[in-house]
């Protein structure tokens, strides 16, 4: 039977959404774009008032303000710059006001593209220099062929989709968004009133194609936006509620006891008396390790804090009632020291063993043999621990340091190896609890926001470039007396197309500099085994200098180097920086941070004044957002279609609330049936990678 209305869902086939022709949904497959969600779900990055173009002979007042032209070419041509090396394309247009200048590098492929004649509608900045008088760099741009149909419109602007042009896919999305009609609410009409939220159809139907371009739209907080932004957060807090909640469920089947022989051993291994803040962890831990529910537990403190003997502590405490302890590290150089860390501290009293890829296929034979008879109590090793065919006799606790994020798929593993075992996660990196929320969602949270006593303060101090040559004579003195020193060069993007360029050039430069001193380079590129070989030597004194980029941001402890010089400063996030000057004043030796930058210095002496890893986390989060907070990889873990963890942490808050009574409100069974119809309304969330 053909229905004329077909029941449209979400996951309806593009090509039979009215109006998509056979090719069309093709091509939209490909793209990853098969569904109707899919297409809802593609939102515009900016809109177009056509009604209002700015004539070009106006465009004085918008210098460095972005703008909407539209006008005629009237020449075009690609011709290459002698100075810069580079393949330019130019094109004048004029809209009968005046011309201007548009001007692209290195896409020489536009003269087939833009050509004399041509309408176009431009998009960009204005800048006025000294050799031109005003020109647009590098601008959207459209080409309006004949038929001027959006003219006096507000036009969506999407993202490129295979080489379907601008026009047509807008047409494709009004055809979805024709369709909203029929698709059914998946937020319950109670949740909405609570959250103050409007229909799901009428929101994106607005976002799509708003009657208004009003202030509250353009800061992202019209009604329609606010529906879409705590959908997002209270389907994912939902989601990870359930999901911990369905965990809960597993009991753990062992019972732990801290009695006073215990505590009497504890007391004896420890070379100092712990802080405030570490025993309140302490007991934080310790309760969840008796507690029936599994513990999933992050723990923060600063660089130095003392996070990795609390970690111990607790394994003493797993390790003393018959359980076995795994301790993951994210690189070979991180379990060494770890593992010597651990045979310092419990070596006498604990069977401590070390798995790294490096062993040999007897030593991994014993490894597996020891952990499988319960022999070995404590292992150190790194995540291969959980992908190699490893068991357990009984896996009570496993303790994850240095990594920001892990996963769902990690905590699947680890559950795989023992009865339910607990988690703790160890973080330097002061994630503001904001942002802990929205990444783990189902974490609790322990902060060590004490240091231990009689640290030394590290100085920081920022010079400009013209004060290098002093910094390095400084340097050179500190050398001199047998201290380390660390040169770090802001390559941001280790993993994207890299330019290595001005990392070899300061390399070149200090060993020009540093005739006499040992000068190594460390980087991204490097294999593992380079890197570590490299860092090995840093560690035994053989190198004096280490020029390197970011790469020596995590975990590294060398107490001998007291120097981290900073190049271009301004290019690093403050909690980057922050993590780079923990990498010294690990020792006896006096220690210096020095940035060198000749901008954004107001943000820079803030990073100066302040010691607090957690302070400056906070300040960095609203000056750059998550992902610099985070590193570009582990930000990849938010995505959030639309809803921006920053610049909406207040709706965050709201959809954590509602998510929490919404749970105890509909039990578990309902909740989750809720949060799989959620679910199943967006593309692909921050919970299905
Ligand atoms: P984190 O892992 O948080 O960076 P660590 O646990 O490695 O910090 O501790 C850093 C250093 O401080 C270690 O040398 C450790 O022995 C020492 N330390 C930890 N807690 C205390 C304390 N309460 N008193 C004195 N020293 C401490
Ligand atoms: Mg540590």
């Amino acid at each position: 039977m053909v229905q004329n209305h077909p029941v449209l869902t979400p996951d309806t086939d593009v090509s039979s959404i009215k109006g998509i022709g056979k090719a069309r949904a093709e091509t939209l497959v490909e793209a990853g774009l098969g569904t109707l969600r899919d297409l809802l779900w593609l939102f515009p990055f900016r809109y177009e008032d056509r009604r209002h173009p700015i004539r070009i002979a106006d465009l004085g007042k918008y210098v460095e303000t972005p703008v909407l032209i539209r006008g005629r070419v009237i020449s075009a041509a690609a011709r290459v710059s002698p100075r810069k090396r580079m393949r330019i394309f130019e094109a004048v247009v004029e809209d009968g006001s005046g011309g201007v200048k548009l001007v692209w590098f290195n896409q020489a492929y536009l003269a087939d593209q833009i050509k004399r004649g041509d309408r176009l509608a431009i998009f960009g900045v204005p800048k006025s220099s000294s050799y031109a008088h005003l020109q647009i760099e590098s601008p959207d741009w459209e080409k309006f062929e004949g038929d001027e149909d959006e003219e006096g419109a507000i036009v969506p602007i999407y993202p490129k989709v295979g080489n379907i042009p601008p026009k047509a896919l807008r047409k494709i999305i009004a055809s979805a968004v024709e369709s909203l009609p029929q698709l059914e609410d998946p937020m319950p009409a109670a949740i909405r009133k609570r959250l103050g939220v409007i229909g799901l159809s009428e929101a994106l139907r607005d976002i799509h194609e708003p009657a208004v371009l009003d202030d509250a739209f353009l800061r992202y907080r019209a009604p329609a936006h606010r529906r879409i932004i705590l959908q997002e957060f209270f389907t994912f807090q939902l989601a990870v509620r359930v999901r911990r909640a369905t965990e809960e469920v597993k009991k753990k089947t062992r019972t732990i006891s801290i009695e006073e022989d215990l505590r009497e051993e504890v007391r004896k291994v420890l070379p100092f008396s712990l802080t405030g803040a570490q025993k309140r962890v302490l007991r934080e831990v310790a309760d969840d390790l008796r507690d029936s529910r599994p513990m999933y537990r992050l723990l923060q403190g600063d660089v130095g804090s003392g996070k990795t003997i609390v970690a111990l502590i607790a394994a003493m405490i797993m390790i003393r009632n018959g359980h076995q302890v795994a301790l993951l590290a994210p690189t070979e150089i991180l379990v060494e020291q770890h593992f010597q860390r651990t045979l310092q501290l419990l070596g006498k009293t604990v069977v401590v063993a070390k798995a790294t890829g490096s062993a040999s296929a007897g030593e991994r034979r014993t490894l597996a043999a020891g952990l499988r008879s319960g022999y070995i109590q404590l292992v150190v090793g790194t995540h291969a621990i959980l992908e190699e065919h490893i068991s357990f006799k009984s896996l009570g606790l496993a303790i994850v340091d240095e990594q920001h994020r892990f996963g769902v798929e990690q905590r699947q593993k680890l559950f795989a190896k023992g009865d339910t075992p607990d988690i703790l996660v160890m973080t330097a990196t002061p994630i503001p609890r904001s942002l802990a929320l929205a990444i783990y969602g189902d974490l609790e949270l322990s902060v060590i926001d004490e240091l231990p006593p009689g640290r030394q303060r590290i100085r920081t101090e920022l010079r400009e470039s013209i004060a290098l040559d002093r910094v390095l004579r400084f340097m050179d003195d500190e050398l001199s007396r047998g201290a380390q020193a660390y040169v770090v060069y802001p390559i941001i993007e280790e993993s994207e197309k890299l330019n290595l360029r001005p990392l070899s050039h300061g390399f070149a430069v200090m060993q020009e500099r540093f005739p006499s001193r040992r000068v190594a380079m460390l980087h991204g590129r490097m294999s593992s085994a380079e890197k570590e070989e490299t860092m090995d030597r840093f560690k035994r004194g053989e190198i004096d200098l280490l020029v390197s980029t970011t790469v020596i941001e995590v975990g590294i402890d060398v107490p001998n180097a007291s120097i981290m010089l900073i190049l271009d400063a301004d290019r690093f996030g403050l909690s980057q920086l922050h993590q780079l000057r923990g990498r010294v004043g690990r020792g006896e030796r006096k220690s210096y941070c020095i940035l060198i930058s000749d901008t954004d210095k107001e943000r820079l002496h803030l990073f100066a004044e302040t010691e607090s890893g957690f302070d400056l986390a906070d300040v960095d989060l609203r000056l750059r957002g998550p992902g610099d907070l985070l590193g570009t990889r582990q930000s990849g873990a938010l995505r959030f279609r639309f809803a921006n963890i920053v610049r909406d942490h207040d709706l965050l808050e709201r959809a954590r609330d509602e998510a929490i009574a919404v749970m105890s409100e509909l039990g578990l069974e309902k909740a989750d049936a809720l949060a799989r119809t959620l679910l199943g309304m967006e593309p692909a969330s921050a919970l299905r990678d």
